[in-house]
């Protein structure tokens, strides 16, 4: 298992413009709350799942399997 970034340094330069903007928060979420501070919770459990590959929501990390 392994977690990447992006290999389109476009969008990680956009989504990591987008964290700082937020302090922190998900920029592809409106919720401003623990479960949305990145990395989310959604792509945490993504993560923990030996079944899922995949980018997380925002599409700034990449899990390989
Ligand atoms: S892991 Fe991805 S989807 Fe989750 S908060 Fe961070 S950038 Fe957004």
């Amino acid at each position: 298992m392994k977690i990447r970034l992006n290999s389109n340094q476009q969008v990680v330069d956009t989504v990591k413009a987008g964290l700082e903007k937020t302090g922190g928060y998900c920029p592809c979420r409106r919720e401003r709350t623990e479960e949305f501070k990145c990395m989310c919770k959604e792509f945490r459990e993504q993560i923990k799942d030996p079944d899922f590959e995949g980018y997380c929501h925002c599409m700034l990390y990449y899990k390989e399997k």
